[in-house]
């Protein structure tokens, strides 16, 4: 049901200008401090409730949203999480849960598989536990998310495992064994997102460039980068497109992330207070405890879209990108096409 209501809704959005999917923090707390991110820096946030949600999944669904994520922050921070999960599964939504694992163990994930969820991602950006501790400002972490992700694997079959790896200067060399060890040791999938760097204003996802190297060295990006190819090309459970991984190393080595996105068009970003961006780097246009169904296509709602979309200098998040392309980029439908014949025959 879940997977023909996003079938039905993807025409709608590609050629109707309707929204597809959504990204909901359930708060922006977070326990880890990753060298690129600030989104814990908005912590102070008020949160919304378990009725709050209610009625924000009877608007999503009004307005014909397909898919939820629901992030932080860290969401497990939450007591409710799973209980979110399970409402917004149980109207109808794909909904995919992003975490970074320190706080999933199995009764946890037990739990949404139960409620209901589809999709869950957990960040793992190297196997070396000082340099996990190092990007994320954690101590002695990495065992547990290694624990976190096999239950998850173990717990959570009738859905995707994916692993989000997270390249910079500091795994770039280890990063196709990382990729490696996830999709064929862990049997799970491979999301390869550079770390974003960008000049948008209001950016809370972005690494200070003062704490990374960037751009990074062009040989070394175009040998990684081959193998993500040629891994790719043999099959392997790597998710993003070939399409973003040739844009993944231009960026990576030009530091140019421009590109032409549809934020606040076929999806965007909805904060802990409610307070609803074109995406999580821009700023608010409205919020949605008081929005209507039709706000969603008033001109003011569009105008303030567009204006803060095309004043934004770009970046280079899989999940925004990736979802423009499948709408609207035909010359990538035949590849997803292909990787969806082989989940079915995989069975996840
Ligand atoms: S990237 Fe995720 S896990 Fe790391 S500090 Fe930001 S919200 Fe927390
Ligand atoms: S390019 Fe689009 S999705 Fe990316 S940060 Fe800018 S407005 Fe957001």
């Amino acid at each position: 049901m879940k997977f023909s209501r996003m079938l039905l809704r993807w025409p709608a959005s590609a050629f109707f200008r309707k929204p597809y999917t959504c990204n909901i923090k359930i708060t922006q707390r977070c326990n880890l401090r990753c060298h690129f991110c600030g989104l814990w820096k908005l912590s102070d946030r008020e949160e919304m409730s378990i009725s709050d949600y209610s009625r924000l999944a009877d608007l999503l669904k009004k307005i014909g949203i397909a898919r939820v994520v629901i992030t932080g922050g860290e969401p497990l921070l939450r007591d409710d999480s799973e209980e979110i999960v399970g409402l917004f599964a149980r109207k109808g939504f794909s909904t995919t849960l992003l975490t970074n694992g320190t706080l999933l163990d199995r009764d946890r994930m037990a739990r949404l598989s139960r409620n209901g969820l589809s999709d869950i991602g957990i960040s793992l950006d190297t196997l070396d536990s000082d340099t996990f501790d190092a990007i994320c400002g954690s101590r002695n972490q990495l065992d547990h998310v290694l624990d976190a992700i096999r239950s998850a694997r173990s717990i959570h079959r009738k859905g995707f495992v994916m692993v989000m790896i997270t390249i910079s200067h500091r795994n770039i060399e280890l990063a196709p064994d990382i990729v490696r060890f996830v999709t064929q040791e862990l049997d799970c999938w491979a999301i390869i997102n550079p770390v974003n760097i960008t000049q948008a204003p209001e950016a809370v996802l972005t690494a200070d460039r003062g704490e990374v190297e960037f751009p990074l060295q062009a040989e070394t990006v175009d040998r990684v980068y081959d193998r993500f190819a040629a891994m790719k090309r043999a099959g392997a459970k790597i998710m993003v497109s070939s399409r973003f991984l040739a844009d993944s190393r231009t960026y990576l080595k030009s530091g140019n992330s421009a590109w032409n996105c549809h934020a606040g068009i076929s999806y965007f970003t909805i904060f802990s207070d409610g307070s609803l961006a074109p995406c999580s780097d821009l700023p608010a246009v409205a919020n949605v405890r008081t929005m209507t169904p039709e706000d969603f296509g008033s001109n003011a709602f569009r105008d303030a879209c567009d204006t803060h979309r095309m004043a934004c200098p770009g970046c280079i998040f899989s999940c925004w990108r990736e979802a423009s392309y499948l709408l609207h980029d035909p010359r990538i439908w035949p590849e997803r096409f292909r990787d969806f014949l082989r989940t079915l025959i995989r069975k996840g």
